[in-house]
């Protein structure tokens, strides 16, 4: 009997060992098994800073706000959802004053309204102790309607690249602009570079070089709106006379936002001289920056969503562009 017990805790100790042995060579962190996720050290190029940023309109999605549906509710009138602070401040030379926290950055670049460059992101820390607001400033036109332009290396081969030389070609079919390969001597010229998130452009000719940023999915139609802005031109929705036309509600648009849909003194704006324009390439979505889905942030003037244009310059676009730019300027 004893020697059965014997043989029954020997074979127990084998069994046991056998098991141990096994785990040790089956268990990813043994000790002769390599970890299976192994910390490769690269050398990495510099990161650039983080910056926070509020949402932009491809993330517009914060909190909700009850609102009653568009266009059914007859209390909703232009004037109930006027705000009465709807124009923008401007500086005596037609500059647009804008608060900080209307602002964010993306792409070492300060943006406003949406798309519009303010500044360089390195240049914040001097516009801050210099305690002024944020301007920007009139558009200055470009000469002759001359645009000198690069294509940045990361942006060659890329649907952004091919989308540029789509919309080149729209401006120089419909109109005076000829945006031209720089040379040298051009001192003042736009570089197509790629961005992080959106479709990014000055406003007007700054001096030097300028950006226009492009995200993935910067199609022609984006393009061609980021091109107006860099020649000059800002949206529709800005305009003077928009209340005859567009109702903004307020109550869906994040006040972070609200900036972009306040009007802006005609007599700042000589680009003006046609009519409201319902396909301008330049006038948002009504959806653009809503609050929730499916609401909107602008309707037109009898309170139903408008089918908008964001593929090609509309005629009245062409027309104003010809006001500014043809036949001379400067
Ligand atoms: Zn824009």
């Amino acid at each position: 009997m004893k020697r059965v017990a014997l043989l029954s805790a020997t074979l127990l100790l084998v069994l046991i060992g056998v098991r141990y042995y096994q785990k040790i060579n089956t268990h990813p962190t043994g000790p002769d098994v390599k970890p299976e996720f192994q910390v490769v050290v690269t050398p990495v190029p510099e990161k650039k800073p983080e910056v926070v940023k509020p949402q932009t309109q491809k993330t517009a999605t914060k909190k909700s706000i009850t609102s009653p549906p568009l266009g059914r509710d007859a209390s909703l009138t232009a004037q109930s959802l006027q705000d009465p602070d709807a124009f923008i401040p401007m500086t005596e030379d037609g500059g647009i004053l804008i608060g900080q926290a209307t602002v964010f950055v993306e792409d070492e670049v300060i943006v406003s309204h949406g798309d519009l460059i303010v500044a360089d992101l390195k240049d914040l820390k001097k516009i801050q102790e210099s305690g002024e607001p944020l301007i920007l400033p009139a558009p200055k036109f470009w000469p002759n309607g001359k645009v000198p332009f690069q294509i940045a290396p990361e942006l060659q081969g890329t649907d952004e690249e091919r989308a540029v030389k789509m919309a080149i070609e729209e401006y120089a079919k419909k109109t005076p602009i000829r945006f031209v390969a720089r040379v040298p001597e051009d001192k003042n010229y736009v570089i197509f570079s790629q961005g992080t998130e959106n479709c990014l452009s000055n406003l007007g000719m700054i001096g030097g070089a300028q950006k226009i940023l492009l995200a993935v999915g910067c199609d022609k139609g984006k393009v061609i709106h980021e091109m107006m802005h860099t020649l000059g031109f800002l949206h529709e929705q800005n305009r003077e006379d928009r209340d005859k036309h567009l109702m903004v509600l307020w109550q869906n648009i994040d006040e972070e936002f609200h900036l972009q849909f306040k009007k802006i003194k005609s007599s700042n704006q000589k680009i003006l001289q046609t009519g409201f324009d319902f396909t301008s390439i330049m006038l948002y979505p009504p959806e653009a920056f809503s609050i929730t889905p499916g609401d909107y942030a602008m309707v037109n003037a009898e309170g139903s969503p408008y089918p908008v244009n964001r593929h090609s310059l509309s005629t009245k676009d062409i027309e104003r562009i010809k006001i500014i730019y043809a036949p001379k300027n400067e």
